[in-house]
């Protein structure tokens, strides 16, 4: 059988390095670390992100400072509110939730935030920081799959890993930071020829597509570690929803170690957010320029 990694359990642990952090913030004379979260419109799931982030910020510490714009905010206004957050010193981190309205720019938005405050690690600096390994802020989701990983095995350089999916959230950066810690690293997507026989040979297999159970038990090597990034709600009997992921999960128990969804990738990102933000604020205390 193969173990089930407990994602919950690993963001517990990172959030006692967050709180480590905050506490001796608080003990050396700082307010306590910011992070501003930016809502426009009625998005139901984003409204439902936002009160996560707000309650974990509670729950460690932090401050969370929570803006809801109205669906017809200008793009002006949103810049507007940016700039201010970027000058404000109690807000160490921002969050902008997207989707954004299609009248909005997400590109031109995001970009406005001070990469120092850039939490998210979605800003164009810190893409290249972490690309080049100068440094730079990474992102929340790719950085807890890398975490959850090394919680099965430490050294993971020489490994041959396999991404699924290259979007600029996930896939692209879950492929710079394995890279970053030798692996020797295969991008695939949509248009990737002989798909099953590619993740066959991975060590490590990390699915970030959105198609419940595209991966297959014979896509999987004995012995793998297999991280599950799909989030899919299907449609249950009598109207229930479910969460399935991109891996077929039962099929895959001659695995290392693999995700189960939910429960694997989903509780990572928030711990990573707060940290990311209790580590920028600790790199202002310190008097550097964040990140
Ligand atoms: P995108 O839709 O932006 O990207 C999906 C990627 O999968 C694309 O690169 C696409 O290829 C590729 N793809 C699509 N179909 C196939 C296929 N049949 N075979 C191989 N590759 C394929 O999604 P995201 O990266 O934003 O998210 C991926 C999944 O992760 C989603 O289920 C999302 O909900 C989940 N997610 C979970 C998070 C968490 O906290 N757990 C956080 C973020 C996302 P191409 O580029 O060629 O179109």
């Amino acid at each position: 059988m193969a173990e089930i990694i407990d994602g919950r359990a690993v963001a517990r642990e990172l959030d006692q390095q967050t709180q480590e952090i905050v506490q001796s913030l608080v003990a050396e004379g700082h307010a306590p670390p910011g992070l501003a979260v930016v809502l426009v419109g009625n998005d139901p799931a984003s409204e439902i992100y936002v009160g996560h982030k707000t309650k974990a910020c509670e729950r460690l510490g932090l401050a969370s400072f929570e803006h809801r714009l109205a669906e017809t905010t200008s793009e002006g206004a949103l810049l507007a509110l940016i700039g201010e957050l970027n000058d404000r010193d109690e807000v160490d981190g921002i969050l902008v939730q997207v989707p954004l309205p299609d009248h909005i720019d997400e590109a031109r938005v995001l970009e406005a935030i001070d990469p120092a405050k850039d939490v998210d690690g979605f800003h164009p600096v810190n893409v290249g920081r972490v690309s080049a390994g100068t440094g730079g802020i990474r992102p929340c989701t790719p950085a807890g799959v890398v975490m959850l990983i090394k919680s099965v095995e430490r050294d993971i350089a020489g490994l041959d890993a396999v991404v699924i999916g290259r979007s600029n959230i996930v896939g692209k950066p879950v492929a710079t930071l394995l890279l970053a810690e030798g692996c020797t690293v295969t991008v695939t997507h949509s248009k990737t020829r002989d798909l099953a026989a590619k993740c066959a040979r991975a060590d490590i297999l990390v699915a970030a597509v959105g198609k419940p159970e595209l991966v297959r038990g014979d896509w999987v090597k004995p012995g793998a570690i297999v991280i599950d990034v799909g989030i899919n709600r299907t449609q249950g009997g009598e109207g229930k929803g479910r969460l399935l992921g991109d891996v077929a999960f039962d099929e895959v128990q001659h695995a290392r170690a693999v995700t189960p969804v939910p429960g694997g990738v989903g509780p990572m990102t928030i711990a990573m957010l707060l940290h990311n933000t209790a580590q920028a604020a600790r790199t202002f205390a310190s008097g550097g320029e964040g990140g």
